[in-house]
């Protein structure tokens, strides 16, 4: 029978079940998942207030409709204990076991929890599922204003979505400039400056960590002694691999539950695709690297090993305001050569050899995308 279960439903996990039925695969599937099962697609969730649409709106099937499109068995608001690898078994909360020949972990990242002082510390929302943001959307209902701890890619959409539905924000963290890890300077503060003119208050390298709760308000004292207010307290100060499941099945972990080219972890039987995983010693928390991962584990588990070669894939910022994509060089040696004109800022990462490294376009300059990445390619190809 060689059943396949599948703990995650996000994009990665239905993805995955997707991409074998495509194949002809028709092995058992079981799909378990903590929450309702509903297929949506998460990076809506920082856009989706200026789209208005509300939790359900964003939902493109339930779990029952997925299940028959999948003709896969998905178990809804069912959390897994513990894997027992020796035997081949899942152990859920209720202590039932569900048996696999192979089991791929699907099971996403987790935001990261600053350890907040103060009041107001334990009202602090994070947004990072369905029904978050259901709660997220019912709260705004009364809301002037945010203060939005974590100036990153998905602080600043938050951002940006909150300002196009005429919310003030207060974005604050230890960043020295908007979306540092991803982004040059320039470019952080192209985005800053517009964000800036259409109300953001933006308050870099100064938060403390304490949020102090007054009446139906929020403070926060920075490090400067500025006092910053609003009705509400939003972190997204970035996500975390979920590895303690794997890491109790004895697994290899890293950042992210490690595997090889092959999407398999340290246990034969046992594969890792999405935010969860560690390929080849890259964590690429982001929705393209999963499909190309999820149309290789396919054909893997189709019985044709198939290693998941990753093409250029640039992040899209959706910073509608003032849009960014950006290539990230890493590691590798080179300089930045950056322009700035006011149609937006665009910055080439040259290597050694005079190569494209890497790039970032902010602003109209984002429509230069494929023409970067062909010149990318094509200096890998030659
Ligand atoms: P998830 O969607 O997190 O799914 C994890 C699944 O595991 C869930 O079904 C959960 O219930 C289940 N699970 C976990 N533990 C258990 C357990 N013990 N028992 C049972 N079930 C369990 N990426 C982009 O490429 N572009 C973007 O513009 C973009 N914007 C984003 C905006 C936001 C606000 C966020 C949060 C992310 C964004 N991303 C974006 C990242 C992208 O959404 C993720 O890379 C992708 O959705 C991850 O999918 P996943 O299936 O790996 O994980």
């Amino acid at each position: 029978m060689n059943p396949l279960v599948i703990i995650g439903t996000g994009l990665a996990g239905y993805g995955l079940a997707k991409e074998l039925r495509k194949l002809k695969d028709s092995r058992p599937i079981t799909l378990i998942t903590g929450d309702d099962g509903s297929f949506y697609s998460k990076p809506m969730l920082s856009s989706a207030l200026a789209q208005n649409k509300d939790a359900q709106g964003l939902v493109m099937a339930s779990a029952e409709q997925m299940s028959e499109q999948l003709d896969a068995q998905v178990l809804t608001h069912t959390f897994v204990d513990h894997i027992e690898p020796a035997k081949r078994q899942v152990v859920l909360t209720d202590g039932q076991v569900v048996s696999y020949a192979q089991l791929v972990l699907a099971v996403g990242a987790n935001p990261i929890q600053l350890p907040f002082r103060g009041t107001g510390a334990s009202d602090v929302m994070q947004v990072n599922s369905l029904a978050d943001y259901a709660q997220w959307r019912d709260r705004l209902k009364d809301v002037e204003k945010v203060i939005l701890i974590g100036p990153g890619l998905i602080g600043c959409e938050f951002a940006n979505d909150l300002l196009k539905v005429g919310k003030k924000v207060a974005l604050v963290g230890p960043d020295p400039w908007p979306i540092s890890t991803l982004i040059p300077e320039k470019a952080g503060r192209a985005l800053q400056q517009v964000l800036k003119k259409v109300g953001a208050q933006w308050h870099l390298e100064t938060f403390n960590g304490a949020i102090e709760k007054e009446g139906r308000h929020y403070q926060t004292t920075l490090k400067n002694g500025t006092v910053v207010d609003g009705d509400l307290v939003l972190s997204a100060v970035g996500l975390k691999p979920n590895v303690d499941m794997a890491k109790a099945a004895g697994l290899a972990v890293n950042r992210g539950i490690v595997t090889n080219e092959y999407l398999q972890t340290s246990d034969p039987h046992i594969y890792a695709l999405g935010d969860c995983a560690e390929v080849n010693g890259a964590n690429l928390p982001y929705v393209q690297p999963l499909m190309v991962g999820g149309r290789a584990l396919a054909a893997t588990l189709a019985h044709k090993p198939t290693p998941v070669i990753y093409p250029i894939m640039p992040v899209v910022i959706k910073t509608t305001l003032h849009p960014i994509v950006t290539m990230p060089p890493g590691d590798r040696a080179g300089s930045w050569f950056m322009s700035h004109t006011p149609k937006g800022v665009m910055g080439r990462y040259m290597g050694e050899g005079g190569v494209l490294e890497g790039f970032v376009l902010t602003g109209e300059h984002t429509k230069l995308k494929s023409t970067l990445v062909k010149e990318m390619q094509t200096a890998i190809a030659a």
